[in-house]
């Protein structure tokens, strides 16, 4: 039987099996919110995130655009969206001044039902804070926080263009502690080009001791389009050694498990709540569960709806756009650039590619089966035989997940759900 909404529409009304799977998504899960801040100081050779430095001019129309976005949505929704969490990403969130930033929250609270622990993460660069602009965030309710550390090396500084030092992330954390967070992520990068395990090694014992409650540690990927792609194709960047990039992610893990932290995703660690959970990013576990999220702001994705929504990139053409307005149905906005339908199958296979990224949750696959009303085991049957033959995956009981040996390798388990 298919299951997807596109075909069986007509029999919705009547057939609780589908209902029920439908609401297992739409209902029974709140939304998430991410709102792009696409806007830079400095573009970074590595980036290809949709951002622009020199900008910074259109900040108070984008931020009017935004809420005109939030607004929109809320309304051809028809209802009020349970939301619980919310994730202000970019680009250089911190370059926001805090009564914008009060200003999208407000619009926020008043079209959609926020629970009452309603995560807010907004990332920040630790050069653009100061403790008053920190207690400000908190006082009109961001509740975690996300800084760009990537290393404590000078000389890699210097290479990714970042515009702080190792002193900006110290005074940040102190200041950040002052003003009162107590949800603090600091995000990393190993595999640099000509860095060393043990200056890799400093990192991430500079990391431990700064006591945050969550860490990020990515691998350097030089995407295309970006000055780093540039470079190394003319052979001016040395090439990253697998092997040492896996010595590097093998040791810190090893040693983060060591200083209490808990490693729930592939390149995510976080401590334990006092129910001894980790203090995972809910908002990213919205993504890793396939769950529904609504991207908001210049060259967001959203998720929602049955479909992958693309907004449009430029700052000004958005603006442009969500003053224009224009009647467009949910969940599309005059924003939205493009807006993929999601069959079952694709959201399947969605699910089990971001799922097998939780290292330790896995895939559930009670949850599978009663969003999709078929067994993981039975769908995978062929894949997960291969995968567990070499090893790279396991059954745990009530789940699927990776094994040690899978988390090193994750894109070969992913190949194969594609
Ligand atoms: S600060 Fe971050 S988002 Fe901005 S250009 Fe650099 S890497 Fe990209």
């Amino acid at each position: 039987m298919d299951l997807s909404p596109e075909i069986c529409s007509s029999l919705c009304f009547f057939c609780h099996l589908h209902q029920d799977i439908l609401n297992f998504v739409t209902v029974i899960s709140p939304y998430s919110l991410y709102l792009h801040i696409p806007f830079c100081t400095h573009r970074c050779g590595y980036c290809d995130f949709n951002t622009y430095a020199g900008l910074e001019n259109l900040i108070p129309a984008y931020v009017d655009a935004l809420i005109r976005e939030i607004r929109y949505v809320a309304t051809t929704s028809g209802t009020r969206l349970p939301v619980h969490t919310i994730f202000f990403g970019g680009g250089t969130p911190s370059l926001l001044p805090v009564d914008q930033v009060a200003d999208i929250l407000d619009a926020i609270k008043q079209s959609y039902d926020l629970e009452l622990n309603t995560e807010i993460t907004l990332e920040a660069n630790p050069g653009t804070l100061n403790l008053e602009k920190l207690q400000g965030l908190k006082q009109v309710g961001i509740n975690r926080l996300s800084f760009g550390v990537q290393s404590a090396n000078p000389e890699d500084l210097r290479l990714l263009e970042r515009k702080h030092d190792f002193a900006d992330v110290i005074q940040a954390v102190k200041w950040t502690r002052q003003a009162g967070f107590d949800n603090l992520n600091l995000d990393w990068i190993f595999s640099l080009p000509g860095q060393s395990l043990a200056s890799w090694q400093r990192n991430i014992e500079l990391a431990i001791d700064l006591n945050t409650e969550h860490l990020s540690l990515y691998a350097l990927s030089i995407e295309h389009g970006t000055p780093f792609k540039e470079m190394s194709s003319r052979g001016l960047m040395p090439l990253s050694d697998p092997d040492l990039a896996a010595d590097m992610y093998e040791w810190a893990s090893a040693q983060l498990s060591r200083a209490g932290f808990m490693q729930y995703e592939i390149s995510n660690w976080a401590k334990p709540d006092l129910d001894g959970k980790p203090l995972a990013c809910r908002h990213n576990l919205q993504y890793w569960r396939n769950l529904q999220y609504i991207g908001l702001g210049a060259g967001a994705h959203g998720y929602v709806g049955g479909m992958r929504i693309a907004n449009t990139l430029a700052p000004a053409v958005y603006i442009k756009k969500l003053r224009n307005g224009g009647s467009f149905s949910w969940p599309r906005t005059p924003a939205t650039a493009t807006a993929e339908p999601v069959d079952s199958s694709r959201e399947m296979d969605e699910t089990m590619i971001m799922g097998l990224r939780l290292v330790d949750e896995g895939v559930s696959k009670d949850d599978f089966s009663q969003r999709f009303g078929a067994q993981l085991g039975t769908i995978y049957a062929d894949q997960i035989k291969k995968l567990a033959v070499l090893n790279l995956l396991e059954d745990a009981g009530n789940s699927l997940r990776l094994t040690e040996r899978g988390r090193l390798l994750g894109n070969q388990v992913f190949i194969e759900f594609v």
